[in-house]
């Protein structure tokens, strides 16, 4: 992909997923980095923790997801640190530059967000 700029994803939760999808038809080149090779449908744990769905119906290889887009390469493995000065990602054996960085592990679940009230006091509005 020579020249495009390099957009490290880590997490192919579904902030990571929708990171990269919404970039499909930019001019990048992707890593998305998640230390499984599958992405988990969270909302739907609870019916596997009752026996309701096996594990396998509730996650998907994470190349299978993207088998459509062609500017991004997934890679398996535990990003520990990042070094900002010098724009690199740190798995425990390689280092992945960066020109922009997207970092999704872990976004606030809009589920359990607390309600608070509107500008004027009067009612409860989702945020
Ligand atoms: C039981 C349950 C039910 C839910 N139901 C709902 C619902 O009905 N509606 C709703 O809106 N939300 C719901 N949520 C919340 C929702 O699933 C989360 O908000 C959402 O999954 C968060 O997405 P994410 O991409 O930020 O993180 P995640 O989905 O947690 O993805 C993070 C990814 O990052 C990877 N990762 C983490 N650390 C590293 C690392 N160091 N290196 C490499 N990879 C790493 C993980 O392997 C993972 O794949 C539910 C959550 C649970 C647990």
């Amino acid at each position: 992909m020579g020249d495009t700029p390099r957009v490290v994803v880590i997490g192919a939760g579904f902030g990571g997923l929708l990171a990269v999808r919404a970039l499909k038809r930019a001019l990048v080149s992707i890593t998305l980095i998640d230390r499984r090779n599958y992405h988990t449908f969270q909302p739907l744990l609870y019916q596997v923790a009752t026996a309701g769905l096996s594990p396998g119906e509730i996650a998907a290889p994470i190349r299978w997801i993207l088998r459509g887009q062609h500017n991004v390469e997934v890679l398996m493995g535990e990003v520990q640190d990042f070094d900002l000065e010098r724009k690199t990602v740190k798995l425990p054996d390689l280092e992945i530059p960066y020109d922009y960085f997207n970092c999704r592990h872990w976004r606030e679940p809009r589920l359990f967000r607390p309600r608070r009230l509107g500008a004027d006091g009067s009612r409860p509005q989702d945020y």
